[in-house]
Protein backbone atom coordinates (compact mmCIF):
# COMPACT_ATOMS: atom_id res chain seq x y z
CA UNK A 1 0.00 0.00 0.00
CA UNK A 2 2.68 2.38 1.30
CA UNK A 3 4.39 1.86 -2.43
CA UNK A 4 1.43 2.01 -3.82
CA UNK A 5 1.02 5.74 -2.53
CA UNK A 6 4.81 6.62 -2.98
CA UNK A 7 4.72 5.76 -6.54
CA UNK A 8 1.57 7.52 -7.32
CA UNK A 9 2.85 10.65 -5.42
CA UNK A 10 6.08 10.67 -7.78
CA UNK A 11 3.87 9.63 -10.80
CA UNK A 12 1.49 13.14 -9.88
CA UNK A 13 4.63 14.94 -9.13
CA UNK A 14 6.22 13.97 -12.61
CA UNK A 15 3.01 14.95 -14.07
CA UNK A 16 2.74 18.10 -12.31
CA UNK A 17 6.51 19.00 -13.40
CA UNK A 18 5.97 17.88 -16.86
CA UNK A 19 3.35 20.37 -16.60
CA UNK A 20 4.75 22.89 -15.01
CA UNK A 21 7.72 22.28 -17.62
CA UNK A 22 4.94 22.66 -21.26
CA UNK A 23 3.29 25.70 -19.69
CA UNK A 24 6.09 27.71 -18.20
CA UNK A 25 9.11 26.21 -20.49
CA UNK A 26 8.27 28.34 -23.80
CA UNK A 27 7.96 31.03 -21.49
CA UNK A 28 11.30 30.80 -19.80
CA UNK A 29 12.82 30.29 -23.00
CA UNK A 30 11.30 33.06 -24.52
CA UNK A 31 12.34 35.32 -21.42
CA UNK A 32 15.93 33.58 -21.38
CA UNK A 33 16.02 35.23 -25.36
CA UNK A 34 15.18 38.27 -24.48
CA UNK A 35 17.47 38.55 -21.70
CA UNK A 36 20.32 37.67 -24.06
CA UNK A 37 19.22 39.89 -26.66
CA UNK A 38 19.45 42.82 -24.02
CA UNK A 39 22.62 41.94 -23.20
CA UNK A 40 23.86 41.39 -26.74
CA UNK A 41 22.56 45.25 -27.31
CA UNK A 42 24.65 46.31 -24.11
CA UNK A 43 28.20 44.98 -26.00
CA UNK A 44 26.86 46.11 -29.31
CA UNK A 45 25.38 49.80 -28.12
CA UNK A 46 29.36 49.94 -25.81
CA UNK A 47 30.90 49.25 -29.37
CA UNK A 48 29.17 51.98 -31.00
CA UNK A 49 29.62 54.17 -28.32
CA UNK A 50 33.41 53.37 -28.57
CA UNK A 51 33.38 54.22 -32.13
CA UNK A 52 31.84 57.37 -31.78
CA UNK A 53 34.49 58.37 -29.38
CA UNK A 54 37.04 57.09 -31.60
CA UNK A 55 35.10 59.59 -34.05
CA UNK A 56 35.14 62.15 -32.08
CA UNK A 57 38.87 62.13 -31.44
CA UNK A 58 39.62 62.60 -34.83
CA UNK A 59 37.22 65.55 -35.56
CA UNK A 60 38.67 69.05 -34.89
CA UNK A 61 37.62 71.19 -33.00
CA UNK A 62 34.48 73.15 -33.88
CA UNK A 63 35.04 75.89 -36.08
CA UNK A 64 38.91 74.94 -36.51
CA UNK A 65 38.54 73.80 -39.95
CA UNK A 66 37.70 77.56 -41.29
CA UNK A 67 41.52 77.52 -43.55
CA UNK A 68 43.35 74.67 -41.03
CA UNK A 69 41.28 71.34 -40.69
CA UNK A 70 40.04 68.89 -43.67
CA UNK A 71 37.80 70.24 -45.50
CA UNK A 72 35.20 67.50 -45.00
CA UNK A 73 35.10 68.20 -41.70
CA UNK A 74 31.47 69.78 -41.48
CA UNK A 75 30.07 67.09 -43.42
CA UNK A 76 31.72 64.66 -40.93
CA UNK A 77 30.21 66.52 -38.09
CA UNK A 78 26.69 65.70 -39.93
CA UNK A 79 28.12 62.17 -40.97
CA UNK A 80 28.52 61.78 -36.70
CA UNK A 81 25.27 63.42 -35.65
CA UNK A 82 23.36 61.13 -38.12
CA UNK A 83 25.42 58.09 -36.67
CA UNK A 84 24.40 58.94 -33.19
CA UNK A 85 20.75 58.83 -33.67
CA UNK A 86 20.79 55.72 -35.78
CA UNK A 87 22.77 54.07 -32.47
CA UNK A 88 20.20 55.48 -30.40
CA UNK A 89 17.52 53.86 -32.49
CA UNK A 90 19.12 50.85 -32.48
CA UNK A 91 18.76 50.87 -28.67
CA UNK A 92 15.03 50.69 -29.01
CA UNK A 93 14.73 48.34 -31.69
CA UNK A 94 14.27 44.47 -32.12
CA UNK A 95 14.79 41.83 -34.73
CA UNK A 96 15.60 42.69 -38.12
CA UNK A 97 15.30 46.60 -37.34
CA UNK A 98 17.78 46.33 -34.29
CA UNK A 99 20.65 45.19 -36.75
CA UNK A 100 19.78 47.86 -39.70
CA UNK A 101 20.22 50.58 -37.07
CA UNK A 102 23.73 48.90 -35.89
CA UNK A 103 24.54 49.12 -40.19
CA UNK A 104 23.01 52.18 -40.55
CA UNK A 105 25.58 53.61 -37.56
CA UNK A 106 28.92 52.43 -38.60
CA UNK A 107 27.83 53.56 -42.45
CA UNK A 108 27.58 57.04 -41.47
CA UNK A 109 30.25 56.37 -39.46
CA UNK A 110 32.44 55.23 -42.18
CA UNK A 111 31.47 58.15 -44.16
CA UNK A 112 32.40 60.55 -41.35
CA UNK A 113 35.90 58.97 -41.90
CA UNK A 114 36.24 59.30 -45.40
CA UNK A 115 35.31 62.97 -45.06
CA UNK A 116 38.47 63.52 -42.41
CA UNK A 117 40.73 61.29 -44.31
CA UNK A 118 43.10 63.07 -46.80
CA UNK A 119 43.81 61.34 -50.08
CA UNK A 120 42.23 58.20 -48.86
CA UNK A 121 39.10 58.34 -48.99
CA UNK A 122 37.63 55.95 -51.11
CA UNK A 123 39.72 53.65 -49.51
CA UNK A 124 37.84 50.37 -47.49
CA UNK A 125 38.33 50.66 -43.67
CA UNK A 126 41.20 49.28 -41.89
CA UNK A 127 40.72 45.39 -41.69
CA UNK A 128 42.13 45.57 -38.30
CA UNK A 129 39.69 48.26 -36.69
CA UNK A 130 37.06 49.61 -39.37
CA UNK A 131 37.05 52.45 -36.91
CA UNK A 132 40.49 53.96 -37.59
CA UNK A 133 39.02 55.12 -40.68
CA UNK A 134 39.58 54.50 -44.53
CA UNK A 135 42.53 52.12 -45.11
CA UNK A 136 45.84 53.58 -46.47
CA UNK A 137 47.57 50.71 -47.82
CA UNK A 138 47.05 47.19 -47.87
CA UNK A 139 49.18 45.07 -45.89
CA UNK A 140 49.92 40.93 -45.72
CA UNK A 141 48.07 39.23 -43.09
CA UNK A 142 46.73 36.11 -41.92
CA UNK A 143 44.35 35.11 -39.23
CA UNK A 144 46.27 32.86 -37.15
CA UNK A 145 48.75 30.47 -37.40
CA UNK A 146 47.35 27.83 -40.24
CA UNK A 147 45.35 30.81 -41.81
CA UNK A 148 46.14 31.50 -45.62
CA UNK A 149 48.04 34.62 -45.84
CA UNK A 150 46.14 37.77 -48.10
CA UNK A 151 46.16 40.89 -48.65
CA UNK A 152 44.08 42.94 -46.18
CA UNK A 153 43.03 46.88 -45.94
CA UNK A 154 45.34 48.58 -42.76
CA UNK A 155 45.48 52.05 -41.18
CA UNK A 156 48.83 53.85 -41.69
CA UNK A 157 49.72 52.85 -37.80
CA UNK A 158 48.82 49.30 -38.58
CA UNK A 159 50.52 49.20 -41.95
CA UNK A 160 53.63 49.97 -40.17
CA UNK A 161 52.84 48.18 -36.77
CA UNK A 162 52.17 45.14 -39.14
CA UNK A 163 55.84 45.72 -41.10
CA UNK A 164 57.84 45.77 -38.01
CA UNK A 165 56.77 42.49 -37.02
CA UNK A 166 53.91 43.57 -34.26
CA UNK A 167 50.26 42.96 -33.91
CA UNK A 168 47.99 45.83 -35.30
CA UNK A 169 45.85 47.68 -32.80
CA UNK A 170 42.80 44.70 -33.49
CA UNK A 171 39.49 46.03 -32.23
CA UNK A 172 38.35 43.87 -29.10
CA UNK A 173 34.40 43.26 -28.52
CA UNK A 174 32.82 42.17 -25.56
CA UNK A 175 31.15 38.42 -26.71
CA UNK A 176 30.46 35.20 -24.89
CA UNK A 177 34.00 34.09 -24.70
CA UNK A 178 34.76 37.35 -23.20
CA UNK A 179 36.76 40.32 -24.56
CA UNK A 180 38.10 39.02 -28.25
CA UNK A 181 39.25 40.40 -31.75
CA UNK A 182 35.54 41.62 -33.54
CA UNK A 183 36.16 38.83 -36.19
CA UNK A 184 36.80 35.76 -33.45
CA UNK A 185 32.94 36.52 -31.89
CA UNK A 186 31.26 34.33 -34.62
CA UNK A 187 28.28 36.78 -36.76
CA UNK A 188 27.27 39.05 -33.61
CA UNK A 189 29.56 41.94 -35.60
CA UNK A 190 28.60 41.43 -38.96
CA UNK A 191 25.94 43.98 -39.26
CA UNK A 192 28.36 46.23 -37.05
CA UNK A 193 31.76 45.71 -39.79
CA UNK A 194 28.89 45.18 -42.83
CA UNK A 195 27.85 48.67 -42.48
CA UNK A 196 31.26 49.81 -42.34
CA UNK A 197 32.60 48.19 -45.80
CA UNK A 198 29.07 49.32 -47.39
CA UNK A 199 29.74 50.69 -50.73
CA UNK A 200 32.33 48.02 -51.57
CA UNK A 201 31.98 45.02 -52.95
CA UNK A 202 29.70 43.00 -50.72
CA UNK A 203 32.21 39.85 -51.26
CA UNK A 204 35.10 41.87 -50.11
CA UNK A 205 34.50 41.30 -46.21
CA UNK A 206 34.37 37.74 -46.71
CA UNK A 207 37.31 37.21 -48.96
CA UNK A 208 39.23 39.16 -46.02
CA UNK A 209 37.78 37.22 -42.95
CA UNK A 210 38.09 33.72 -44.88
CA UNK A 211 38.83 31.40 -42.08
CA UNK A 212 38.16 33.54 -39.16
CA UNK A 213 35.01 32.66 -37.43
CA UNK A 214 32.64 35.49 -38.32
CA UNK A 215 34.19 35.04 -41.83
CA UNK A 216 32.46 31.84 -41.98
CA UNK A 217 29.26 33.36 -41.23
CA UNK A 218 29.73 36.50 -44.09
CA UNK A 219 28.55 34.39 -47.18
CA UNK A 220 25.52 33.49 -46.08
CA UNK A 221 24.83 37.05 -43.90
CA UNK A 222 25.37 38.58 -46.81
CA UNK A 223 23.13 36.95 -49.08
CA UNK A 224 20.95 36.99 -46.11
CA UNK A 225 19.91 33.70 -45.66
CA UNK A 226 20.94 32.99 -42.16
ZN1 LIG B 1 44.03 50.41 -38.39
Amino acid sequence: MLVIVALSITVVAGLIAALVFVRNGPKAFAARAERDFAELKKWIGACLEQDLRLLDARLPAPGAEAGYGPPGAETAREYRRLAESHALRAWAADGTTYWREVSACTEALAKAGRELARGGGTNPPCLFDPAHGPSSTTVEWRPGEHGRPRQVPACAVDAAAVAAGQAPAYRYVTSDGGEVRYFDAYGLYASWLLGYFSGFDTDLTARLLAGTPLGAHLPDLIRGTS
